[in-house]
């Protein structure tokens, strides 16, 4: 038997050949989420509670917003202004989108009818050439507050363009989970449209929140059609050509005053020399996830520019967290090492990292990207929504005097619907393949059909992570075969740096260790940085991997140049991050203090905040106890810290 440990970042060069669709892609694919089933106690629970609550919840309240009658409106169905913001189509598309990919995993009949019914309203509004954004087509005379008094004619402030690529994206769930081409149909009218009117030789601009050009590479995808890729690409080739130095600038004051900062929505240079994390934080999530797409499919100049960007953020401008974005005002990256507690950290630009770092990987091989995938997801992606999922943070500060609270919707909601949809998505970030290897990314409990060196392959795996390390992998294909398995060490397994943003106070020195059919897998350093273990042999159905990582309770020291959090420690455990919150320490957490030596614990406990760890020590004759960042308040409001002096 042959063992072979696979070293990181190895990038693989393998491209698969398909029989429709694009001709080239990402050198790997994730398994989509239509063959893998989540069946765990952590994810399982809240992917339940978003189907059976969030989902529901949105919808209502997307009804009783007037969003949905935005679009009977529009079609002349019933009489009345255009309500709300003029993006809160979209607030209907990301929930068309979540379900749909809801109804891949759990059929629902009356949901689907639901789904259906909306798509119809959907297809009404939209105008007889495509075009599609009820903003304007409530009342072309009178279009909302921002929508520019024609068609595409204040692109920098309308989301006329993001409202497309939310549909768009939402039209290809739909389509991809159930099968059906009402929607897709509608979208492709749309993007045809879109086709018409923009391009070299056309109508030059570029929209002011990106969205359009990642959903543009996902219609292209699922239809084959060069064109939709073209203009992504266009999109982004129009970045920093000062096009919308023609649009109406705003005088301070002025709500839409920020519109004017060409680098809040990251066109002030073009984008192959956009190497640094700029502007509002969401925007630039979304546009460097395009970016990623294009790099790959297109442009590979743009390789080394994501790359950049990517050791920007996560070495200068990540909240511990995962949160992005520093500036309450602009919503916006701050400068360097600036990330004030109070934070932004919208929970649309955790969502919108995750999606970029997911292509990272698929582009790159590199386990890091999933590091950053892994924080985000657990802590800063997670603590937007309420344990009973339909309440929801639009910031995620990382401390609290206690004021803030979750809400159970918004004016601009953006967040939702967007949270929504990623906990529906969530099976398709677990695995990913390519010819030769399957790659295990995140240790959720599961089963999967793959293709294991392109013969089909069950994936079972069985773990109570994130409250444990230890992982049982079946693998089962229906003829041994000769292939790769790597599987993702997580990066707080590593000495002492999980970043060059935030630094472990110990050492541990016990590695992971992986073992493929009681036998244990030598070579290699998974703690020096070493992000994978993984075997290429022969694999036979009824082999058996398993992963015993250690957890230890871990403190977290800051980069010193991030001067707030100077002389304070943050507790992880797992890729937990921990918080104080003031009900579980005597009402308040002013003069607390918890030095670095003091020895923690950590209990489960089955009847808190739905199961958590919590982690407790003594000071004094006080004792201080710390739950998962992403289950603070789900007990009231109340003070909170992530970062504890020492
Ligand atoms: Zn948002």
């Amino acid at each position: 038997m042959r063992m072979l440990l696979i070293l990181a970042a190895v990038a693989q060069v393998t491209v698969i050949p398909r029989a429709v669709g694009p001709a080239k892609d990402y050198p790997i694919r994730a398994v989509p989420l239509t063959s893998v089933r989540i069946t765990d106690s952590f994810w399982a629970p809240k992917r339940e509670t978003n189907r059976t609550v969030t989902i529901p919840h949105i919808i209502q309240q997307n009804e009783v917003t007037g969003r949905i009658d935005n679009f009977l409106k529009a079609a002349k169905k019933k009489p009345g202004p255009y309500q709300g913001q003029r993006y809160n189509d979209t607030d209907v598309y990301k929930i068309i989108e979540a379900a749909s990919w809801s109804l891949a995993g759990h059929p629902d009949p009356a949901l689907d009818k639901k789904v259906d019914e909306l798509v119809a309203i959907v297809g009404a509004a939209q105008e007889p050439d495509g075009y599609l954004y009820t903003p304007r087509s409530v009342d072309p005379a009178n279009p909302a507050p921002g929508a520019g008094p024609e068609r595409w004619s204040w692109l920098h402030t309308s989301h006329e363009l993001y409202d497309q690529g939310h549909m768009i994206e939402a039209a290809v769930a739909h389509y991809s989970a159930t099968g059906k081409r009402s929607f897709l149909d509608i979208a492709i009218k749309s993007a045809d449209l879109m086709v018409k009117v923009f391009g070299r030789s056309a109508r030059r601009d570029v929209p002011g929140h990106e969205e359009i050009e990642l959903a543009l590479v996902k219609l292209h995808r699922v239809t084959g059609q060069q064109k939709y890729l073209d203009l992504a690409k266009f999109f982004l080739d129009e970045r920093g050509q000062k096009h919308s130095v023609e649009h109406p600038q705003f005088e301070q004051g002025s709500r839409f005053f920020m519109y004017n900062d060409l680098a809040y929505r990251q066109d002030h240079a073009p984008v192959a020399s956009q190497t640094a994390a700029v502007g509002h934080a969401v925007r630039a999530s979304y546009l460097y996830a395009a970016m990623t797409d294009i790099a790959t499919l297109v442009e590979s100049t743009l390789i080394p520019v994501i790359h950049s960007l990517f050791a920007d953020v996560t070495e200068k401008k990540m909240y511990v967290t995962g949160g992005l974005g520093a500036d309450e005002r602009t919503e916006a990256f701050g400068a360097e090492y600036a990330l004030p507690n109070r934070a932004y950290a919208e929970t649309c630009a955790s969502i919108g990292g995750i999606l970029w770092y997911h292509r990272m990987f698929l582009q790159s091989a590199s386990a890091k990207h999933y590091g950053a995938l892994e924080r985000t997801l657990y802590n800063g992606y997670l603590s937007g929504v309420s344990l009973s999922g339909d309440r929801f943070f639009y910031q995620n500060p990382l401390v609290s005097d206690g004021r803030q609270e979750r809400s159970a919707y918004f004016d601009v909601a953006c967040c939702p619907a967007n949270l929504s949809r990623l906990m529906a998505e969530l099976p398709g970030l677990i695995y990913a393949q390519d010819k030769e290897t399957l790659y295990i990314n995140l240790f959720i409990g599961s089963e999967a059909d793959v293709a294991l060196g392109g013969v089909p392959a069950r994936i079972r795996q069985e773990t109570n992570y994130p409250w444990d390390g230890k992982v049982t992998i079946h693998v089962d294909p229906q003829r041994p075969v000769r292939a790769g398995l790597r599987i993702r060490m997580p990066d707080w397994t590593s000495n002492p740096t999980a970043s060059a943003l935030y630094r472990f106070t110990d050492t541990t020195d016990r590695a992971p260790v992986v073992m493929v059919n009681g036998s244990r897998l030598t070579g290699g350093d998974p703690t020096g940085g070493a992000a994978e273990a993984g075997a290429y042999r022969e694999w036979r159905k009824g082999d058996v991997v398993t992963v015993d990582i250690p957890m230890p309770i871990r403190r977290v020291l800051a980069n010193d140049k991030v001067a707030e959090d100077a002389g304070k420690a943050a507790i992880q455990r797992g890729p937990i991050l921990y918080a104080l919150e003031a009900v579980d320490n005597g009402g308040s957490l002013k003069d607390l203090k918890l030095p670095l030596d003091t020895p923690l614990t950590s209990t489960f406990r089955p009847d808190l905040l739905g199961g958590v760890d919590v982690i407790t020590g003594k000071v004094g004759d006080r004792t201080v106890t710390a739950i998962p960042y992403y289950a603070w308040n789900n007990r009231g409001k109340g003070e909170m810290a992530v970062w504890i002096p020492y």
